[in-house]
């Protein structure tokens, strides 16, 4: 089989410090061997070379809170009312295709209505369309009168499609195994209010019997769970129970980073949303904003050193946000979100390149195989001209991610990074 040769290169693998002149090769899905100039294989007469020159190679990323049927809406009530699932789904292939294209091999998602997430996946999977590595959520499990419940009673719709509205235990458990027997990998519950939502932060929207039923049901199915948490009383209960993501995390505080710690639980923070609305707002750019404000404007008072004591302590991250949830979270921005963590919370830019590829591998059980660029494993690839260990805002702009690779397989490539091509 024809060899694929990476010459040159800037290694970022996804654990260690960046290495410079390595050569990665790629044969089938995989990564042959990863090795320095001086001790790499010599290509064969039919093998693809590429003269990297220093620009960097990483893994994949992945996008671990990821909504590709949001249609740029500006409230809950618009996402399952605007279109039909078809068209739905539609825009959510676009978008997946999107992700792929800005350098995200995977996605963990959080959140769609109509099944849509199980759908992509499958199509994906077999080859119908093009798109990231897919771990499908499904509904919004909420309570009645959750904020996630969102259209008026007296319009008497009933619509089940995004909201699973549940009361009790027993409803919980019964809506969760329908979530995995409807093909989900990862079950969503919101108990808490807060983070734009109509309900305040300490609002309980789950009882804590609830949220033990919803989690324990989705473990014995062998399912992930994870919840919108924004208050300090939600998280513990959710951790107690041992929720696989807390989403947000406002109000964790050093007895919540023991709890995570003790359940093995990742926070996926989601900081961009709140950073790119009150930066906006106070620009002038959306004064419409103001009522949203002074909520986002507390997340980014003491979050983001609660993110960094939580890293410091231990408790894995993954990266990913509200992206198609209004008019300032574009899809297409997603990279953005990275360069926060260095900006706000003060964390390294590696340590957030490992949150976006090795931890999410971690998560979905698939380090064997992704997340680090490392001999035998698959070869979720990008290469990216401009280095992103010194500056992250680099891989938010789509030219310089020049080339992705998936399975072995070039998904997109840079013209200018053909012409480096020749068989030797
Ligand atoms: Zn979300």
């Amino acid at each position: 089989m024809n060899k694929t040769f990476l010459r040159g290169a800037r290694l970022i693998d996804g654990i260690n410090k960046p290495v410079n002149n390595k050569v990665i090769v790629l044969e089938g899905e995989r990564i042959v061997s990863v090795s320095s100039m001086a001790k790499a294989k010599v290509p064969g007469a039919n093998d693809s070379v590429f003269e990297l020159n220093g620009k960097v190679v990483m893994p994949g990323m992945a996008a671990a809170h990821n909504h590709p049927a949001y249609n740029n809406v500006n409230s809950l009530g618009q996402i399952d009312l605007e279109h039909p699932p078809t068209m739905l789904t539609l825009i959510a292939a676009k978008n997946a295709e999107l992700l792929l294209h800005c350098g995200f091999t995977s996605a963990i998602g959080a959140g769609s209505g109509h099944y849509i997430d199980v759908v992509l996946r499958n199509a994906i999977n077999s080859g119908l369309i093009a798109g990231p590595r897919i771990f499908a959520c499904g509904r919004d499990v909420v309570t009645t009168g959750d904020s996630v419940d969102a259209h008026p009673k007296w319009w008497g719709l009933g619509l089940e499609s995004f909201a699973k509205t549940c009361d009790g235990a027993d409803e919980f458990r019964k809506a969760v195994r329908e979530e995995i027997a409807n093909g989900v990998d990862i079950v969503k519950l919101y108990p808490t209010g807060g983070h734009g939502l109509p309900n305040d932060r300490e609002f309980m929207s789950m009882s804590e019997a609830e949220i033990e039923a919803a989690i324990s049901t989705a473990h014995d199915r062998g399912a992930k769970i994870r919840g919108h948490l924004i208050s300090k009383r939600g998280i513990l209960a959710c951790l107690k129970a041992g929720i696989d993501i807390v989403d947000h995390g406002d109000g964790t505080d050093d007895e919540c980073i023991e709890w995570f710690l003790k359940a093995g639980s990742y926070l996926v923070p989601s900081l961009y949303l709140p950073s790119r609305l009150v930066s906006a707002y106070l620009s002038g750019e959306a004064p419409g904003l103001a009522p949203a404000i002074p909520d986002l404007e507390r997340t980014l008072e003491s979050h983001p050193q609660t993110v960094r004591k939580a890293h410091e302590a231990g408790v894995p991250m993954l990266v990913g946000d509200d992206f198609g949830f209004g008019e300032l979270m574009k899809h297409g921005d997603y990279a953005k979100e990275l360069a926060v963590y260095p900006e706000l919370c003060g964390v390294s830019n590696l340590d957030v390149i490992t949150w976006a590829t090795r931890n999410a591998a971690a998560f979905t059980g698939r380090l064997d195989d992704l997340g680090t660029v490392e001999q035998g494993k698959l070869a979720d690839l990008l290469i990216v001209d401009g280095d992103p260990s010194k500056d992250l805002r680099v891989l938010a702009e789509r030219k310089n991610i020049q080339a992705v690779i998936k399975n072995g397989e070039f998904v997109t490539c840079d013209p200018e990074l053909s012409r480096t091509t020749e068989s030797a």
